[in-house]
């Protein structure tokens, strides 16, 4: 096991270079992030006293465009995190073929100890302190864990009282009364369901036969669940920081979903409670979930959640990685002997990047698209690149995850070769 978990990411990297012919200069490149911030944030307490925060953004690679990823609140939350997570978005991107490199930010702080001005203050001080390291052709923040469309309003008012105009396109995941996009906030989950009816349908699994477990019930986690259910699939367990639910002949999933909802106050960023308070299901933690006989398991919470510990565990058929990162690499092996497919996060959770994406375009020609248009733009993007690296998978006999690397590579070798390399200045 990598002693990092950026040292885990890069053997990703490493697996997939052997199958891409790109040069020795492009590799050294992918190597490093191109510049890291830490920063120290003070806030001042609803109490009055004053506490310092550490906060980070990394913007990996901005080869083929300006920089872009969403920002973390969690006590977890580090520098190697975070430059894990900017190195998986530039892959993403890639994979995807838009137009930009890969960031990350976060928080290291617990934002349900926090109230809600509290949170705010801490949001626009942290616009404050990487002011000049993010920008609309430079890097673009968006929502990851613990943040949302609130906080992203913040981010961006913040922002442009610094500029003293209004730059919509600075971060995206907005509220649409200030230029967010139609369809943002389910949008990771819509674009993971998209990737797991294509990839089902390859080997002809219909939905009504098919078992999904959840581990995560927030923006990802929960709109991706109500989305299988509505569409037949039986999703049987699902989970939050506190444990999990399990209900064999399948959860009511919009019911659970109502019940988060009106236990958010009208003053409050996140819900309160959890899913366990639900009396009617067996309880069960989240490690047990995890090994649950499902035909599906879709980790959407935190990374590392399968490791060499359990990977031998694991009853699934298929795992969809909505969460960033939720295996680590030791796990991979394992997974790939026992015949269980996982489709990997650079591909499951693209799309909201992709919706990220539109909305940037949005704010910068003015003019607003439909739902229904960027549902349509999403699933044509999902559904293309879903595609192109099953087959590549197929033709190299390599995962799923390997080959959407390779796809990426390619995409990411050609710019940094376009740009110069070392074959520019010798000969031969
Ligand atoms: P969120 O903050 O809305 O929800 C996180 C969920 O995970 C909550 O239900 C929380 O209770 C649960 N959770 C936290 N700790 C847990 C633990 N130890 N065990 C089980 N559950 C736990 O976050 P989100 O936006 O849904 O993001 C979830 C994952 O999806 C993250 O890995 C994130 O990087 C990834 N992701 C999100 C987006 C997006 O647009 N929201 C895009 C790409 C990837």
């Amino acid at each position: 096991m990598p002693e990092s978990l950026f040292a885990d990411a890069m053997t990703r990297l490493d697996k997939a270079l052997q199958y891409v012919s790109i040069s020795d200069d492009a590799i050294e490149r992918l190597k490093y992030p191109k510049a890291s911030l830490t920063v120290s944030i003070p806030v001042r307490l609803d109490r009055g006293d004053l506490k310092v925060f550490q906060g980070y953004r990394v913007r990996y690679d901005d080869t083929r465009g300006p920089t872009k990823g969403g920002v973390r609140y969690h006590p977890n939350v580090n520098l190697d995190e975070v430059q894990s997570l900017a190195f998986w978005m530039t892959f993403k991107c890639a994979a995807l073929k838009l137009p930009f490199g890969g960031a990350k930010g976060g928080i290291s702080v617990n934002p349900k100890a926090l109230s809600r001005m509290e949170l705010e203050r801490l949001s626009r001080a942290y616009i404050d302190a990487i002011a000049d390291f993010i920008g609309p052709d430079i890097d673009i923040p968006a929502p990851d864990m613990y943040t949302n469309p609130t906080v992203m309003g913040w981010m961006m008012d913040q922002y442009s009282i610094i500029q003293r105009k209004l730059c919509p396109a600075v971060v995206t995941g907005k509220p649409t009364a200030i230029g967010g996009s139609l369809g943002r906030e389910t949008a990771t989950a819509t674009g993971a369901f998209f990737v797991t009816n294509a990839i089902l349908s390859k080997f002809d699994r219909p939905p009504q036969q098919t078992t999904v477990a959840i581990q995560g019930f927030g923006n990802a986690g929960s709109v991706l669940a109500e989305l299988l259910h509505h569409a037949g699939y039986k999703v049987v367990a699902v989970s939050d920081s506190k444990g999990a639910i399990y209900c064999r002949e399948g959860l009511d999933i919009p019911s659970i979903r109502h019940y988060r909802e009106a236990h958010k106050g009208i003053t409050a960023v996140y819900c309160e409670g959890t899913i366990c308070n639900i009396a009617e299901h067996e309880i069960l933690t989240n490690a047990e979930l995890l090994t649950l006989d499902v035909d599906v398991l879709i980790p959407a919470a935190l990374e590392n959640q399968i490791t060499l510990d359990n990977a031998n565990d694991i009853r699934a058929k298929y795992i969809f990685e909505v969460a960033n990162g939720p295996i680590d690499s030791s796990a991979d092996g394992v997974l790939e002997r026992r015949g269980i497919y996982v489709v990997p996060d650079i591909l499951v959770n693209a799309g909201g990047v992709t919706v990220s994406y539109f909305e940037w375009l949005q704010n910068r020609s003015g003019l607003y698209w439909s739902l229904e248009d960027v549902q349509q733009r999403l699933q044509a993007k999902m559904e293309a690149e879903t595609e192109c690296i099953w087959q590549q998978s197929r033709d190299l006999s390599v995962s799923l995850r390997t080959a959407a690397y390779v796809h990426a590579l390619q995409r990411l070798g050609e710019a940094l070769e376009a740009k110069g390399t070392r074959n520019y200045f010798v000969k031969g």
